[in-house]
């Protein structure tokens, strides 16, 4: 049988975003805040990015650290994280149903706040061409068989991307003792950071390949390479048994279609009472930014659960 409940705010998402938006609203006594997530724990994206690069320059975090810093704060506030919840689809205008260990829901809100993050492009919708052999990752992918599940990954790996993920994810192959045999961008130059490319570079002697994208996957049941293309038109097969497909995101805006909510960049969507923040707004955005806005949105929900009227020039 299902159960229906009504709650004051239905966040979606315990990332980051959704973390800081129930932080405020609970600490600010806005009723029963309720975050909703449909992994085993709260934390989003950063729990299993085991490597630096969250908090500030004065407190340096690794990701788990951080994850748990904000999920320590938002139930310190009395929002009521419930974690191994799924949300299917809407009941309502402000009502999702939803499935958890207590079996499945459906819950009425006042407000509603989309915080369901963004995800890398995986190969397929990136067209690459070739067979289906195992080995094939997305960075988010990697660090979750690396650091959740402690899975074997493979021997030599090509990182697809030189954005920061990209160098993210050749650490976490280091980590699992693959070694990385090269980083290829389409672009003319790396997108990270001089200095974080300078040091895979020289460091740890990783190539970086530019103006070269990946035109065809090799091998059957596992990867045994890819082939190359350079803008110039020249080729090569790089032999390898893993690659990772690394930055590219897509917002995780499944919910919102579903709904025909269109969302524009503002917390304010084109349904009243629905608010969405984070990276489903802005796909890869850094985890201290979304916790930034998360804060900032849940400032827009007080405004909301205290009668202020929608704005109109929001999505339409
Ligand atoms: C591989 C990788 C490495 C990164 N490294 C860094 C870094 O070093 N530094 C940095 O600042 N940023 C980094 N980022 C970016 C940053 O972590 C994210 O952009 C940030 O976590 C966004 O926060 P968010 O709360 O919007 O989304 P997320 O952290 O993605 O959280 C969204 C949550 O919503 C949940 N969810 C989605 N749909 C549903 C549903 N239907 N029902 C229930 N729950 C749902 C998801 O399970 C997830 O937990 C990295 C990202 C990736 C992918």
């Amino acid at each position: 049988m299902t159960a229906h409940r009504r709650v004051d705010v239905l966040v979606v998402g315990a990332g980051p975003a959704g973390l800081a938006a129930a932080a405020r609203l609970a600490a600010a006594g806005a009723g029963r805040v309720e975050v909703l997530e449909r992994d085993a724990q709260a934390g989003g994206v950063p729990r299993h990015c085991a490597h630096g690069g969250f908090g500030t320059w004065v407190r340096r975090l690794t990701g788990p650290q951080y994850a748990r810093l904000l999920a320590e704060g938002a139930a310190h506030t009395g929002a009521v994280l419930r974690t191994g919840v799924t949300v299917l689809d809407w009941a309502g205008p402000r009502t999702l149903t939803t499935v958890g260990p207590q079996g499945p829901e459906t819950i009425e809100a006042e407000a509603v706040v989309l915080a369901t993050g963004s995800r890398e492009r995986p190969r397929a919708a990136r067209l690459v061409p070739g067979t289906r052999p195992a080995g094939v990752y997305t960075g988010g992918e990697l660090q979750q068989a690396v650091h959740l599940f402690g899975q074997p990954i493979g021997t030599r790996a090509v990182v697809v991307g030189a954005q920061r993920v990209s160098y993210s994810a050749a650490d976490t192959l280091r980590t699992a003792g693959v070694a990385v045999v090269a980083l290829l961008t389409d672009q003319p130059r790396a997108q990270a950071p001089l200095l974080r490319a300078q040091s895979a570079r020289l460091g740890h002697r990783v190539p970086l390949l530019t103006d070269t994208t990946v035109t065809e996957l090799l091998g059957h049941g596992r990867l045994s390479g890819v082939r190359l293309r350079h803008r110039d038109g020249r080729t090569a097969t790089l032999p390898c048994d893993t690659v990772v497909f690394t930055g590219d995101f897509v917002p995780e805006n499944e919910l919102a279609r579903r709904a025909g909510i269109t969302l524009d960049g503002s917390p304010h969507t084109s349904r009243p009472g629905v608010f969405a923040v984070g990276a489903v707004l802005h796909p890869g955005q850094r985890a201290r930014a979304a916790s930034w806005a998360g804060a900032e949105a849940g400032g827009a929900v007080l405004e909301w659960l205290a009668g202020e009227e929608w704005p109109t020039d929001g999505a339409a």
